[in-house]
């Protein structure tokens, strides 16, 4: 079974010759495989040959509703009639603002375009509110593309992480100054022991804990139970500010984010993506004494395009469904469904796995039947096996990330039908996979 990609292939050729790599973003980036992607409905889309395909990616996570969904993109037209940027304030920021401390509990609200921007700006915000330099953040976490969080992300190879004990901070960029590293600290997830130690030992450095709740760049490895609560507690006890990046979190785990998920408050939180159904907007909140050290002329955030209409409009309209219909409920149900199917397939098939993260956004790990806690973990697992499972997947009109550390992305427009296409394909996908193993 092989689909005609010759017209998408063209494309993908047409691009290279422009564009470096022919990508615009290095993590959209397979190599020949690389898709064009020419159109998008609900919970599907099409290559360039029109090749149908059930998307689990979901453009990385923003598009929590479904492609082009029409209330969303109707309130961005409406809008964008009137301009889109004006260097001063827009009503519609405002309610904006209003809305995300509604659902989240934050105090105040910030907004930025993406989620390298936020939580780069949140860096700044608590070393200019503790007066420290340093931070601690996790491997295999992600929190953007600026230099000070480019080590020990997923893309890092477990092999160069050191020690549990003394990890490595591993760089996984070249045109980093070399300076940028004396600033960052890598630790293990989930691990208390380590953490302790390591803030008793520097906490009068240590201007913030970075942290995304879920491992969300990770195959969605959740936090074990307290661990979240003794970052909290750690924080409170020195003076840390703890950030929550919740860009892949916010609004899709709960309404009110990983915050109301698992119950921990914390002084900055990020959010992008799911705020608005895939178009640019992000927000920097948290509490106000941290972010009323943004004052102008002291402490810089700017940008031209910040609380822009394109943006704004967005979030108030995907913010206000989220908010007043059973979207998450759908999501989290329709989740479940996939990670059970897909559990009780790898089980017939005999394939040693361990399901992971939450039903909006899970992933499989292979080879390994124990619950991961870290990206040392995950590293154990068959990445190969995964990759061409999915490969297998995407030839039968089912397209996850081939990276297990991406989760799948579920979306409201992910119907039951799609969910046993989905199932059926799975199947037929692990057999094949095995009978040529
Ligand atoms: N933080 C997290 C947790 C992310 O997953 C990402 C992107 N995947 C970012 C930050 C960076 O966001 P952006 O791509 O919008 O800059």
């Amino acid at each position: 079974m092989t689909r005609n990609r010759s017209q998408t292939r063209a494309l993908y050729e047409r691009a290279k010759q422009s564009i470096p790599y022919g990508v615009n973003s290095n993590f959209r980036y397979w190599g020949d495989n690389t898709f064009v992607i020419t159109r998008g409905e609900g919970s599907h889309i099409w290559d360039g040959d029109g090749n149908r395909y059930i998307d689990y990616r979901m453009g990385f996570g923003p598009v929590i509703l479904g492609h082009g969904y029409l209330p969303v993109a109707e309130r961005v037209a409406e809008a964008i009639r009137n301009g889109t940027i004006f260097a001063w304030m827009t009503p519609l920021e405002i309610q904006l603002a209003e809305q995300i401390i509604r659902m989240t509990g934050v105090d105040m609200v910030r907004l930025t375009n993406t989620g390298t921007e936020a939580t780069m700006h949140s860096l700044r915000f608590a070393r200019a509110y503790t007066g420290r330099e340093r931070f601690i953040k996790f491997e295999g976490q992600y929190h953007g593309m600026h230099d000070y969080v480019l080590f020990s992300t997923a893309s890092s190879l477990a092999g160069g992480l050191g020690s549990r004990r003394s990890p490595i901070n591993m760089q996984i960029s070249s045109g980093i100054p070399e300076g940028i590293r004396h600033y960052v600290i890598n630790l293990p997830f989930n691990d208390l022991e380590r953490l302790e130690e390591t803030v008793e030992a520097r906490w009068h450095e240590l201007a913030a804990i970075i942290v995304e709740p879920v491992m969300g760049n990770s195959a969605g490895i959740l936090p074990r139970p307290g661990w979240l609560e003794k970052i909290r507690e750690l924080c409170d006890r020195y003076g840390i500010v703890l950030i929550f990046d919740e860009v892949k979190t916010g609004f899709r785990v709960a309404r009110g984010g990983a915050q109301a998920y698992f119950g921990v408050r914390a002084d900055v939180v990020t959010y992008a993506k799911a705020m608005a159904n895939g178009f640019p907007i992000a927000a920097i909140c948290g509490k106000r004494d941290v972010l009323m050290v943004i004052e102008p002329g002291h402490v810089a955030h700017g940008g031209t395009y910040t609380g822009n209409v394109v943006g704004t409009a967005a979030a108030t309209a995907t913010l206000e469904i989220l908010e007043t219909q059973p979207i998450l409920e759908t999501i989290f149900q329709r989740g479940r469904q996939l990670m059970d199917g897909i559990g009780e397939i790898l089980t017939r098939a005999g394939i040693p796995h361990f399901v992971t993260g939450l039903p909006p956004m899970f992933s499989f790990i292979l080879g390994m039947d124990e619950e991961p806690t870290d990206f040392r973990d995950y590293c154990e697992g068959d990445d190969s096996l995964h990759e061409r499972l999915v490969l297998a997947l995407i030839e039968r009109g089912v397209m996850p990330d081939a990276d297990g550390l991406e989760p799948w992305f579920l979306s409201y427009s992910h119907s039951e039908q799609d969910v046993a296409e989905t199932l059926t394909a799975f199947e037929d996908a692990v057999n094949v996979t095995k009978r040529n193993a």
